[in-house]
């Protein structure tokens, strides 16, 4: 069929990562030559395959403009394939509070995402895409590099979209589970979250399985409630949540994760005791293992009388706990964990009954793994701004 043309400098101009495919049809009701139907089957496409239908002007309309520039896109060989780093420039902010008051930040950013391969138990590779839900992250975890960068912004849903495009249709590896565990705490976003969320999951666009998608949250208990009355609404209510944990000691969680000094372990376990589950899907909790911070015998008792209040009535296990064996972030007062303390904890963990997994480290030389996204550069800004001193040669405004 002959493509339909239409004079593209008329075309509203329309984020086909920031709509719904069917709001985006909508935008195209009263274009001539376009039109509802043909709008739709162009976002369809184009999410599906990564090229418009070509059926109409849209096809031809200045492109790509919608989609963030790929920075640089890095890869590092792991045991169960190829772990691809890949950052997308984004506008930056005009202002940025730094620690010493207010600076500049460059014009540009850059979000973070990692393809992780993982080999199921039928020895079929799939990737996850871990997504970044911020420019940095406000929560102050001590273990994590993000946090060094302190906040910058949050994403927009589209630039959250923009992360999926990218692996599936510019890098050419579609992900079949989506976790938003990179840079950010996303309940701190949660309406771009959801927003972002939403468009993905529509079935006349991207498709992705909303039971394929985990939030991963450090523990903001006011986000939880919100999030929680979403979950509830049809075809949400697969969407997983995981909680990442890393002490079931208060002082030792005050310590290492901000966050506990506002919402403690107990309030912590009650919001998600409350939090709705209609899948048959466990509760996820990570744990990232830290010498001489969170790996003695006392914790692994505490995340195991911890883990206790999640079982189902008939006594199965409603958790299953990640392990993840610290990765350094830069200037880390930690090293990594030996592979022995790795074992014996996981042991300890088994024999408190705790259902648990170990997470394998991947991407960890180019900073890719868990816990190492962040920018260096505008970490070394903000430390050099705190002690007074210029940034780019110029005085901190
Ligand atoms: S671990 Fe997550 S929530 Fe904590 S500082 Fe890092 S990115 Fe933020």
């Amino acid at each position: 069929m002959a493509a339909l043309r239409h004079d593209n400098s008329t075309l509203p101009a329309v984020n086909p990562l920031a709509v719904t495919p069917a709001e985006f049809a909508a935008a195209y009701r009263d274009v001539a030559g376009v039109g509802p139907a043909l709008a739709l089957e162009e976002v369809k496409s184009l999410l599906r395959t990564g090229r418009w239908s070509g059926r109409t002007a849209i096809s031809t309309s200045p492109a790509k403009s919608w989609l963030p520039t790929l920075v640089t896109a890095k890869s590092e060989e792991s045991p169960e394939g190829t772990v691809t780093k890949f950052l997308l420039r984004v506008p930056g902010t005009d202002r940025v509070k730094l620690e010493s008051g207010t600076g500049t930040l460059p014009a540009g950013l850059d979000t973070e995402s990692v393809l992780i391969p993982m080999i199921g138990q039928m020895g079929k590779l799939t990737y996850t895409l871990c997504v970044s839900s911020q420019v940095g992250c406000a929560m102050g975890c001590t273990f994590c590099e993000t946090a060094q960068m302190g906040l910058i912004r949050s994403l927009t849903a589209e630039e959250i979209v923009a992360q999926w495009f990218t692996a599936t249709h510019v890098l050419g590896q579609r992900p079949s589970n989506i976790v938003f565990m990179g840079m950010g705490e996303p309940l701190d976003n949660l309406a771009n979250v959801l927003r972002a969320i939403e468009i993905l999951i529509d079935h006349n666009g991207a498709a992705v399985p909303v039971s394929k998608i985990t939030i991963s949250t450090v523990g903001r208990v006011d986000g939880l409630r919100d999030l929680a009355k979403k979950v509830n609404d049809p075809g949400w209510r697969r969407l997983n949540i995981a909680l990442s944990l890393n002490a079931a000691i208060d002082a030792t969680r005050d310590a290492i994760m901000p966050i506990n000094r506002k919402w403690n372990l107990d309030e912590l376990r009650q919001a998600f005791q409350e939090f709705p589950r209609y899948g048959g899907g466990k509760l996820m909790f990570e744990y990232v293992l830290i010498p001489g911070v969170n790996d003695s015998e006392a914790d692994a008792r505490a995340v195991a009388e911890f883990v206790q209040h999640f079982r189902l009535a008939d006594g199965r296990h409603r958790v299953c706990l990640n392990l993840i064996p610290y990765n350094p972030r830069r200037n880390s007062p930690w090293p990594a964990p030996t592979e022995e303390r790795v074992e014996w904890f996981m042991q300890q963990l088994m024999d408190g009954e705790v259902f648990v997994k170990r997470r394998r480290t991947k991407g960890r030389t180019m900073m890719g793994a868990c816990g190492q996204l962040g920018n260096e550069q505008i970490r070394k800004r903000q430390v050099v701004a705190a002690v007074g001193l210029t940034v780019n040669g110029q005085q901190p405004a």
